[in-house]
């Protein structure tokens, strides 16, 4: 029965395809959208709150809404009066809202001394028309599921050809360095430049044959979506796999496209992209005259250096796999992490909150839908994520588009990442402190993951282990994580490919670090700083 109604789910999405596929759109297409949406944001929010909030009978709104007090002419009132950020704030202060970790259910919603039952599904989009499931890969949790619909998929591919634009790379060959899915990355990038009449030229895939292999439904997914756009005409390219130690061969091709075009683009992530750095550099291959397109992982001041150093630019986007990208790289950027933040898609607050019982607080970030296409309807939902926010005229073309507000520094305060691929806490905590005890010996006091970045800016996963556990070879230890990840779930078996490829862990006989509290943590993540200190 699952298997048909995902073939019924794929049915409709390609449904849909012709048409998106057919309506290509320009850069003034682009920027009138953009324009529409800036100046329609009031009613927006107020027509997303009517049906999904107020008017929708499962929605976990409803109940925080009574609780304010505020019912949907006073919502509607304080939108037209205070506008959409000061609304948002009061209602943030008047307990609409839900932490990262209710939005997970992880934590119980607890509002005037009374838990409410709210599970993560509550907040799907009853309203999708043409759309399709995928996991994330990029910036959330294990297996989270994440629908993807083609009306979201024209407003992003709108707002990528304005970031191209304004950095000058429209016309760019252009590459991927994707993944296929069950990740969405690859196929939505691909979907999104098709739209732009600019699909890749190339989509090379990291996960090759023997390393990972898709299900089948998903491999006949990806071959059902890219063979209906190239009998309709669209130039989709068909995934070829790179693996990661042979990152030389998408440097050359960037090298070789440059040399004809005058420039090239490469999307990937990170760290992937870094590697291509250190690979041209090692090959002896200048990249001047390129665009590295990065996101999924925090850009660090190493991994920055290691790309800039091959002569690519680089320009990064910032979002998370169930809520949209929210944000793309300003074309006159303070520091390599200044995005502009797509006000006319999404409304950010910041709000703060305490990182853990002892732990410091944070400006998280709290983000609100203004388009009904999303995945998920949110409004003040806190993301793991915080930084500054800030509005600025910054005189990029994004800026005069109308885009006004910057987010720079963002980091995670939950999050482990690595290879673009990200764990969230509670599954690695699990391995660490049942599973490798139980194989190797000692408590979980003996095993300790730490994040750390090595001599060429790669993120490494290390994993201390006191001296005192007997283990006769520290691979057994990597293979044991690596077996009990591919348990977990199709996700994590996607991070074990990409971490086994990469030899991202590592293990380091040593006693696990005590913080200054006297605690141990059994996760130890890295700062990401970026130039000024945050609070
Ligand atoms: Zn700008």
């Amino acid at each position: 029965m699952r298997f048909l109604s995902e073939a019924w789910m794929y049915a409709r999405f390609l449904r849909g395809l012709p048409r998106f596929l057919h309506d290509t759109i320009t850069p003034e297409h682009a920027r009138n959208a953009l324009r529409r949406r800036l100046a329609d944001r009031e009613a927006t929010l107020v027509h997303v709150a009517e049906r999904g909030f107020f008017g929708a009978p499962r929605s976990p709104y409803r109940e925080l809404f009574r609780l304010a007090g505020c019912g949907f002419s006073d919502f509607r009132r304080s939108v037209k009066d205070h506008g959409v950020e000061a609304t948002l704030r009061a209602l943030r202060g008047a307990g609409v809202y839900f932490s990262f970790e209710e939005f997970k259910g992880r934590t119980p919603v607890v509002r005037d001394g009374r838990e409410l039952s709210v599970t993560p599904s509550d907040f799907d989009n009853p309203w999708l028309s043409h759309y399709y499931r995928a996991i994330s890969s990029g910036t959330t949790g294990l297996g989270t599921r994440v629908s993807t619909d083609l009306d979201r998929l024209a407003i992003e591919a709108e707002h990528r050809l304005l970031l191209f634009d304004a950095h000058g790379v429209l016309d760019a060959p252009f590459a991927i360095w994707r993944p296929p899915l069950p990740s969405g990355s690859g196929i939505n990038t691909v979907l999104r430049g098709a739209r732009a009449a600019h699909p890749p030229e190339k989509w090379f895939t990291p996960l090759v044959p023997g390393g990972f292999g898709p299900p089948l439904k998903h491999r006949l997914a990806t071959q059902a979506i890219v063979g209906l756009g190239r009998a309709m005409g669209a130039r989709l390219p068909w995934p070829e796999p790179v693996p990661l130690d042979e990152a030389v061969r998408i440097a050359r091709w960037m090298a070789e496209a440059r040399d004809v075009h005058g420039t090239a683009l490469l999307n990937t992530t990170v760290s992937s992209g870094l590697r291509v750095g250190l690979a041209a550099r090692d090959a002896g291959l200048d990249l001047t005259g390129t665009v590295l397109m990065v996101a999924g992982e925090p850009v660090s001041p190493a991994k920055v250096h290691g790309i800039r150093a091959s002569g690519a630019a680089l320009m990064t986007d910032y979002g998370a796999a169930e809520a949209g990208r929210f944000a793309v790289a300003c074309a006159k950027a303070r520091d390599e992490t200044d995005v502009h933040l797509l006000v006319d898609a999404y409304a950010f607050i910041t709000w703060p909150r305490q990182v853990s019982d002892a732990g410091p607080t944070v400006d998280s970030f709290h983000v609100t839908h203004l388009h009904p296409s999303a995945s998920k309807l949110l409004l003040n939902v806190e993301l793991d994520d915080y930084g500054l926010l800030e509005e600025r005229s910054c005189g990029c073309p994004l800026d005069t588009h109308g885009l006004r507000v910057h987010l720079r520094q963002i980091r995670s305060f939950a999050k482990l990442t690595g290879e673009g691929v990200t764990l969230v806490g509670c599954e690695m905590v699990h391995i660490l402190e049942e599973v490798l005890p139980a194989r190797f010996g000692g408590s979980s006091l003996d095993y300790q993951l730490v994040e750390e970045e090595d001599e060429a800016g790669l993120t490494r996963l290390t994993l201390l282990v006191s001296p005192s556990v007997p283990i006769a070879d520290e691979r057994e230890v990597i293979e044991a994580i690596h077996a009990a990840l591919a348990r977990e779930s199709l996700a994590a078996d996607m991070a074990r490919a990409f971490w086994a490829q990469a030899g991202t862990l590592r293990v380091r006989r040593e006693a696990p670090r005590v913080g200054s509290g006297g605690k141990q943590m059994p996760l130890r993540l890295m700062q990401h700083h970026h130039g000024a200190d945050t609070k």
